[in-house]
């Protein structure tokens, strides 16, 4: 008992040990892996990244019409949705050309994240997928 009320009397004069986020910063954990970046000049459009993704964060949909898709791999668009992926990194080791084509950055998950629209823009890339697959 009086255990437990030396404790509660010291932790009074303490630090709380969470921490006021998001008005203060974070520190950021070793190893902490952030957004997903493309670098589509380097892309050779094997679409192993978005086999390997858990979550289908990565899809490559065509640009051009069904007809032309097969002749043409590179009218094939990146698209990359940070609030489904959960940053495991599979699609960067599943790349062929790892750090050029594709690369886990130290950027935190919701930087540069469009929050407006984001799922109803995400929802048409998908249909677009489903139908031109
Ligand atoms: S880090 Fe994981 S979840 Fe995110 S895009 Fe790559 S494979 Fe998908
Ligand atoms: S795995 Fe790499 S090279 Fe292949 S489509 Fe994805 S980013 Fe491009």
């Amino acid at each position: 008992m009086y255990q437990s009320f030396k404790k509660a009397f010291q932790n009074l004069f303490k630090k709380p040990q969470t921490i006021d986020y998001p008005a203060s910063p974070i520190e950021k954990p070793q190893g902490s892996r952030g957004l997903i970046e493309y670098g589509e000049s380097e892309c050779i459009y094997c679409l192993k990244c978005e086999k390997a993704c858990p979550p289908q964060a990565i899809l490559f949909v065509h640009t051009d019409t069904p007809s032309d898709n097969e002749k043409n791999k590179k009218s094939l668009k990146y698209n990359y949705n940070p609030h489904l992926c959960i940053y495991c990194g599979e699609c960067v080791r599943a790349c062929p050309k790892p750090q050029e084509a594709l690369w886990q950055s130290e950027k935190k998950p919701w930087i540069g994240v469009k929050e407006d629209r984001v799922n109803d823009e995400w929802f048409e890339i998908e249909k677009l997928k489903k139908e031109t697959p």
